[in-house]
């Protein structure tokens, strides 16, 4: 598939594309230049060509690039004419949140399965999420057909539920702990250390942020 031979870089910016070509659809513009996408979702106009150009999305000198056929490109590349089902492992504070936050509506992701030891919550509706002891995990992630996985797990245990998540099929994990997990070749893992986000944020604004 094309998506394959896509940088990493260009696919990361995939979605603030869609998202922004979505608000033009909204607002009835057709068409759009790289220019006036470059400044609305800040990514340079030469980088945008470059990442459009992968998907075979050529615009037309003078006339820009159709909204509506990019759309559909993209929709058809995220996945996002399907609803993708999501687990979400460890129900705490975080986890919560996480069951709380309308992924839907922005997006055509939706957790539709979490997962807790703890049995007080197990066998619950959270937030309109069934909640199933961890001893379902292999069942429903195959009943669901569901590859990825929202890790909110103490860090402790991290390794040993990312282990459980990989043999139940997970090939996507989005990890909230602090913990580094490891995978085998073929799972991906993307990190979201949020303490460190702030920490960096602060760190910038004390070192570099000087006003004249
Ligand atoms: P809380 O105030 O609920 O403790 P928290 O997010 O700080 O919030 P953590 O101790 O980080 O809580 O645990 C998050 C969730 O992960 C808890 O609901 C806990 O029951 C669950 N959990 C702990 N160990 C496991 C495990 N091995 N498998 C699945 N879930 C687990």
């Amino acid at each position: 598939m094309t998506e394959q031979k896509i940088p990493r870089a260009t696919a990361k910016r995939l979605p603030i594309y869609y998202r922004y070509l979505n608000i033009l659809l909204d607002a009835d513009k057709t068409r759009v230049s790289s220019t006036e996408l470059s400044e609305a979702v800040k990514v340079d106009s030469a980088t945008i060509r470059r990442d459009f150009s992968y998907f075979g999305a050529l615009g037309k000198r003078g006339y820009g690039y159709d909204v509506e056929s990019l759309i559909k490109f993209f929709r058809k590349i995220l996945n996002q004419d399907r609803l993708t089902n999501v687990a979400l492992i460890g129900v705490g504070n975080m986890g919560h949140a996480l069951l709380n936050f309308n992924f839907h509506q922005d997006s055509n992701v939706r957790i539709s399965a979490a997962f807790d030891i703890n049995e007080d919550i197990a066998n619950t509706i959270q937030s309109g999420v069934p909640i199933y002891p961890m001893t379902d995990l292999r069942t429903q992630l195959e009943e669901q057909q569901i590859q990825v996985a929202i890790l909110t797990v103490p860090s402790d245990v991290a390794q040993e539920v990312t282990n459980e998540a990989v043999a139940g099929g997970i090939k996507g994990i989005l990890n909230f702990t602090p913990l580094r997990i490891t995978v085998p070749k073929g799972v991906r893992v993307q990190n979201v250390d949020l303490t460190n986000e702030l920490q960096t944020l602060i760190y910038f604004l004390e070192h570099y942020n000087h006003k004249d």
